[in-house]
């Protein structure tokens, strides 16, 4: 790119041609005033106050947020001349302004303070004129109070352009304008608070707060959202050992301060009176509270009864997708060595067992390589799968900016009609039928393949068996791939024209992929899909790069699998059925494993509790009750053995059948490190200190530890980390201490160690849709992400619960005809297994013969109805 050579305030400076004055003062450390400007949004231009002395050819005034910088271009930015201007505008702002900073929250944040300080101004020369408009409180989380505005527009800007919204606008014309909604209705928005973030004044105000403290009593703490897998960075804003608010910085983290409502909003769980703050254990038949000697003393005698007495193959262990990985990590090895049991596992393994040795396969091959950040680096988006909107919000942010700044490209293939607003000019949407995913991805690669759409002689070179995985789809018709998928054919070729592009692309791989029963087939599908387009095989320095991402649930679900939580891996997916791995284990923690430890089995820990082959269950951070798909299965394998222990933050349905609960702390009150979808490992910074007795979950599993026997203890995560540094190949060259300034990304440290090896096409026949049919039974249970929810967490913070109190099924609006149901009318969803009753929400987005619920309404345990994935369903209206 080219750079443009300037002065500002005598300070030589370089900046990228196309860069505007603004930001290149910002860019090198040199105030400029300004209110309505901000990096991340397009150029506004409105509030006036940038003005600076601008010699180009000759000298005049420019407003520093509309003028790029010009080669040999000399900028003042603080002549008498414009001082004198600025001081005027700001007259006129605060001639309006109501002047309540003593009981605004924004006092000590505010931009209009802040430059009413710096120009020293006292009462202005105009007549002052409130506007006394009502404050707006029409939801329960945002406000607006339009006597503060100053008309700056980055409200309206972010909620369009990142969000995708566009719920607010400029309203009235003149003197009149004002912010609002279309009709003054109230707000209707994805409430991730961005406008918040942005405002430079106190017009938006985050409603949560409450006037818990002011800006300027808060520790401001950056840690990592504890939701889901995208990894934002969020600022806890602390007093008194709690946190009050949620606030995001522009530049720390990957999300560049976006957030969604569970990151900004969702944090009243941390305090909620809900919390387990001692040990519990049953006594006579119910749960009573109990010291941390007792609770410790009496899980390791159950343990060390039950080893004794059936070994210790007979328990069983569940880690969490929401601990960190130093949890996890000592989880694994407390098991493996402490219990000597290798029946662990994590829902994330359980729900899509394939999953980790394909992404593991994925880097190794070159094709899932990028971080998420390389969202917005992408010219070609393609989504398939998953509901970026609804699952993983910030990524959809991160997609919209690689839209707004490269023009990219737009694909979203999925069963239901998705929402995902963007301006994309290219935005192509494939509503596949259900279970035709695989087919759906041949024809792309079948297209590509036969007009040559890359450059195939690159491909062979690039690849072992090029030219048998081309001959392997001689007999496939893209036609009927057509029909199977009721994607028209223009549409397919469309999409493949645009997946062939050079250039970056980014292919998102969802849950509806990654659970589903031929998620293994839809998978390879996408792999071979990604080597066959990745221009980065042509050997050119910039021809870009096709990668995957996979999408995962929680905030951990990645680095619980990386940590070994699972029963055919160890920490950094080294084979547990390998000698080799086996005898490097045993040398790193000192252990001999017994032989009868690692024995290959189909069942999965939940099934060995079922089938009476467990006599203990110690799960960890999880509620199985709500999260294991099969609930009739779970609740009953969790009553059918004799010790269950569960460690969790709250009394969950899980944790009320256990003989011991531990409490443990929230990600506020715990250092550590997650690591997100896209395999970038970050670091957690405590907050505030545990509440009340609630510990650490290194810290339960170092006592338990202990208590068992084992010599090692550990007295911080950092130390933990550097051991797993040492065991899991994926984690080498981590460092704890690097992190605080730098995240770690895994997938391209291993990828850079393979680099030479080429891409092997995975072969085979595409699978065609299976979906069971019943007359009794004639729809399709789908399920899925939540925008507002997200397991236990979201359920206990208050402001979550009141923006969205209620788990709907959605129905689509020709069967709602047929059944003669409306919106909001109480539905029964029933399964032979069982029946949940919601209310309707009609609409066009679920196919027909489908109802889709989310997942994540921990409370309403859909997971009842099912047994399979297409698990068959009836509705019918509820008759009072
Ligand atoms: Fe948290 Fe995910 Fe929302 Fe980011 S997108 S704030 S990580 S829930």
């Amino acid at each position: 790119m080219k750079t443009i050579h300037l002065v500002i305030d005598d300070k030589p400076i370089v900046a990228p041609e196309g860069t505007n004055i603004f930001q290149a003062a910002i860019d090198n450390g040199i105030y400029i005033p300004g209110l309505c400007y901000h990096p991340k949004l397009s150029q506004f231009g409105g509030c006036r106050l940038c003005m600076v002395e601008v010699t180009e050819r000759r000298t005049g005034h420019r407003f520093a947020c509309a003028h790029p910088v010009s080669e040999g271009m000399t900028v003042k930015v603080n002549t008498p001349k414009v001082i004198r201007y600025r001081k005027a505008v700001m007259e006129y702002l605060l001639a309006h302004h109501p002047l309540d900073c003593p009981t605004c929250d924004k006092a000590g944040e505010c931009g209009l303070q802040d430059i009413t300080h710096d120009l020293n101004l006292f009462p202005g020369r105009f007549k002052t004129v409130r506007m006394h408009a009502p404050m707006i409180r029409d939801n329960p989380i945002l406000e607006l109070n339009r006597n503060r505005c100053i008309l700056c527009g980055r409200c309206v800007s972010t909620c369009k352009e990142i969000e995708g919204v566009g719920a607010i606008d400029f309203q009235n014309r003149g003197i009149k304008t004002v912010i609002g909604t279309a009709f003054d209705r109230p707000l209707n928005c994805s409430f991730c608070g961005g406008c918040t973030a942005v405002c430079p004044t106190g017009a938006w105000q985050d409603r949560t707060l409450g006037f818990a403290g002011r800006s300027w009593e808060f520790s401001k703490v950056p840690t990592i959202c504890p939701y889901c897998s995208v990894g934002c960075t969020v600022v806890l804003n602390t007093k008194t050992e709690s946190v009050r608010r949620v606030t995001s910085d522009d530049y720390t983290g990957i999300n560049e301060g976006n957030l969604c409502v569970k990151g900004r909003f969702g944090h009243e769980f941390i305090h909620a009176p809900e919390r387990i703050k001692t040990p519990f254990i049953r006594r006579n038949g119910a749960l009573s509270p109990a010291s941390w000697d007792e609770a410790i003393e009496h899980t390791a005698k159950r343990f060390q009864q039950i080893i004794s007495e059936s070994g210790g193959t007979a328990i069983g262990g569940i880690g969490s997708e929401k601990c960190a990985n130093e949890d996890n990590y000592l989880f694994q090895k407390f098991c493996r060595t402490a219990l000597k049991t290798n029946n662990i596992d994590n829902m994330a393994n359980i729900k899509s067992p394939a999953l980790n040795g394909l992404i593991y396969e994925s880097v190794v091959q070159g094709v899932a390589t990028v971080s998420l950040k390389e969202l917005e680096r992408a010219n070609t988006l393609f989504f398939i799968g998953v509901d970026i909107t609804e699952a993983h919000p910030v990524a959809g942010s991160m997609a919209r900016k690689a839209i707004r700044m490269n023009n990219a490209h737009l694909i979203i293939a999925n069963e239901r009609a998705v929402q995902f607003n963007s301006p994309a000019k290219n935005d192509i949407r494939l509503r596949y039928a259900l279970g035709s995913q695989i087919v759906l991805i041949h024809a792309l690669i079948k297209i590509i393949l036969s007009e040559k759409l890359v450059d195939l002689k690159r491909v062979e070179s690039s690849s072992n068996n090029f030219s048998k995985f081309r001959s392997s789809l001689d007999e496939f018709s893209v036609e009927e791939a057509s029909k199977i998928t009721g994607v028209s054919l223009k549409t397919i070729r469309n999409a493949a024209v645009l997946l062939a592009k050079p250039g970056n692309c980014c292919i998102v791989c969802g849950k509806d992929i990654e659970e589903s029963p031929l998620a293994e087939d839809a998978i390879r599908a996408l792999m071979n899909l990604c080597a066959l387009i990745n221009p980065a095989y042509s050997g050119e320095a910039d021809a870009g790069r096709a990668s995957l991402l996979f999408s995962r649930a929680h905030n951990n679900s990645q680095g619980v699998n990386d940590m070994g939580v699972a029963p055919g891996i160890f920490p950094g997916y080294a084979d547990v059925h390998d000698t080799a791995n086996r005898e490097k284990i045993e040398g790193a923690w000192g252990v001999k494993f017994p032989d009868d430890m690692f024995r290959k089995t189909t069942e999965n820990v939940i099934d060995l509790a079922f089938n009476n082959k467990l006599k203990a269950l110690y799960i960890m951070g999880d509620n199985p009750i709500a999260t294991y798909p099969n609930g009739r299965k779970i609740r009953e394998a969790c009553k059918k053995v004799d010790f269950l222990v569960v460690q969790d933050t709250f009394m969950t349905e899980t944790a009320q059948l256990a003989e011991v609960v531990l409490p443990s702390v929230t990600f506020a009150e715990k250092e550590g490190t997650f690591t997100n979808m896209g395999m970038t490992v970050q670091r957690l910074n405590r907050a505030i200190k545990p509440v009340g007795e609630a510990k650490p979950d290194w810290q339960i599993i170092g006592s338990l530890s202990q208590k068992m026997g084992q010599s090692r203890s550990y007295a911080s995560p950092k130390e933990i980390l550097t051991e797993i540094e040492g065991v899991s190949p994926v984690y080498a060259g981590i460092n704890y201490e690097r992190l605080r300034r730098k995240e770690f990304h895994w997938a391209s440290s291993v990828y850079n160690k393979n680099k030479t090896a080429k891409y092997t096409f995975t072969i085979g026949k595409p699978k065609s849709p299976v979906v069971r049919k019943n007359k009794d039974y004639p729809f399709v249970l789908l399920t899925g992400a939540s925008l507002n929810h997200q397991g236990t967490f979201s359920r206990h913070s208050k402001s979550l619960m009141a923006v969205a109190p209620e788990c709907f099924a959605e129905i689509n609006t020709k069967d709602a005809q047929a059944l003669q149901i409306n919106n909001n009318d109480p539905v029964v969803i029933e399964s032979p297994q069982n029946k949940v009753t919601l209310k309707a929400k009609v609409s066009g987005k679920s196919p027909e013969k489908t109802v889709f619920i989310s997942e994540e309404h921990e409370w309403v345990f859909s997971n009842l109805l099912r047994d399979a994935e297409h698990t068959l369903v009836k509705i019918c209206k509820e008759t009072v």
